[in-house]
């Protein structure tokens, strides 16, 4: 498995490439397409998913121009599927826009696994920064979005977020991963699982 991690996106959001030789996802689109649409036409990269982690701006603005340059499908959990197309819940009124994107193709739930290539993703559902945010897990690998960063947790006082919810997001699913898990944000550096239980001073209040 290979990853690129495409970084200063809208509010500095980061981008993933993941892929093995065959085929690839892109996890979250709020990186301006073109070095990334010239990243995998370079390595041949067939992109089948854009996996959105949740619905806000800062990780969807640039899907539907990566969805017709890649021709990929669009997933993201249920619950923030109807963030997409309103401004005032996708938090793109905050930018001074009222950004549309199209529905996605399809809705992920809690342990669903994306099968791409040789690769199984898997869906955990964390909600506390929107109510459908995701990490995705493959291999030792946790992209987790606006849920856990290196050294701090995602706002909850968005539109749909809720602090007890992320609590219990960590406590039974993030918490309980592996160790070694090494974990690659939605902002900022990656980090690992251990690290953040000795060190991040949200985890360690929990
Ligand atoms: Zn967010
Ligand atoms: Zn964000």
């Amino acid at each position: 498995m290979e990853m690129k991690c495409f970084d200063k996106g809208i509010f500095g959001s980061n981008c993933y490439v993941v892929w093995d030789e065959t085929e690839g996802v892109i996890i979250d689109a709020g990186v301006p397409e073109d070095k990334i649409v010239a990243f995998i036409n370079e390595n041949n990269i067939k992109i089948k998913y854009i996996i959105l982690t949740h619905g806000h701006i800062d990780h969807i603005c640039f899907t539907d121009i990566l969805k017709e340059k890649t021709g990929a499908k669009v997933l993201i959990h249920t619950e923030d599927n109807k963030m997409l197309a309103k401004p005032q819940l996708n938090g793109s009124m905050l930018l001074g826009q009222s950004t549309i994107v199209s529905q996605a193709d399809e809705t992920v739930k809690d342990q669903d696994i994306i099968q791409v290539g040789n690769l199984n993703f898997e869906v955990l559902h964390t909600p506390g920064h929107s109510q459908g945010s995701i990490c995705i897990k493959v291999e030792d690998k946790l992209f987790s979005g606006d849920t856990l960063f290196c050294l701090g947790c995602g706002r909850t006082d968005l539109y749909g977020g809720n602090q007890s919810e992320m609590d219990k997001s960590f406590k039974e699913k993030l918490l309980k991963l592996d160790n070694n898990t090494k974990v690659y944000p939605g902002h900022g550096d990656s980090t690992t699982i251990e690290f953040e239980k000795q060190n991040n001073s949200y985890i360690r209040s929990l």
